[in-house]
């Protein structure tokens, strides 16, 4: 059976992390569509890493919801550090459980559409590169979900998930319940 995350015998706030890998930050905007239910989240939950806090290191963590898949080298090292710093890590919507939109770039051949992204392209200027800063992440051959990278405990999907379904499954597991979505709650578009 599972642990609640939130027992009613340990009132401490459920520290939750997110992150946004290759995704559009569109999960992230549907999760604070919850609207006037953050105030009533906030009493439950305190965020560590996350674009809502800008905090930048991720601390140990009761939950941790990624939103996008794996496109670069910086991904798949967040990802690994979200892993391991959270007790359950969850993909949010399509492009993390799936690859998503990102993904429909996997049949093609990357070093090509760099070739001709940068260097081809109508209008570029002659001798132009493709960018090669050392602090530019390397982009992978192709995009992956995160569950080909680390074990992940939950799924949800959508694209994006609607701000109900982030209540549902927040409420959920905070009651210690294994997450339901139901019918209306997923869908795709
Ligand atoms: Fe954006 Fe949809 Fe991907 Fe979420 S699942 S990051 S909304 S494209």
């Amino acid at each position: 059976s599972l642990k609640p995350l939130y027992p009613t015998h340990q009132p401490r706030k459920l520290k939750v992390a997110t992150v946004s890998l290759a995704g559009c930050f569109g999960c992230h905007m549907s999760f604070l569509d919850i609207d006037e239910r953050l105030l009533e989240l906030i009493e439950h939950i305190e965020f560590d890493r996350s674009p809502l806090t800008d905090i930048k290191q991720i601390g140990h963590c009761d939950l941790g919801l990624i939103e996008g898949g794996l496109c670069n080298s910086e991904n798949v090292v967040v990802l690994k550090e979200f892993r391991a710093h959270c007790k359950t890590l969850v993909a949010v919507g399509a492009c993390a459980i799936n690859g998503g939109l990102p993904a429909q770039r996997n049949h093609l051949d990357l070093a090509q559409m760099l070739h001709d992204v940068y260097q081809s392209r109508p209008g570029m200027t002659v001798g132009s590169v493709i960018p090669n800063d050392p602090e530019l992440p390397l982009p992978l051959n192709k995009v992956h979900p995160i569950h080909e990278v680390v074990h992940v405990d939950y799924f949800l999907p959508g694209c994006p998930p609607s701000a109900d379904a982030f209540w549902q499954f927040l409420t959920d597991l905070m009651a210690g319940r294994t997450p339901h979505l139901g019918h209306g709650l997923m869908h795709y578009d």
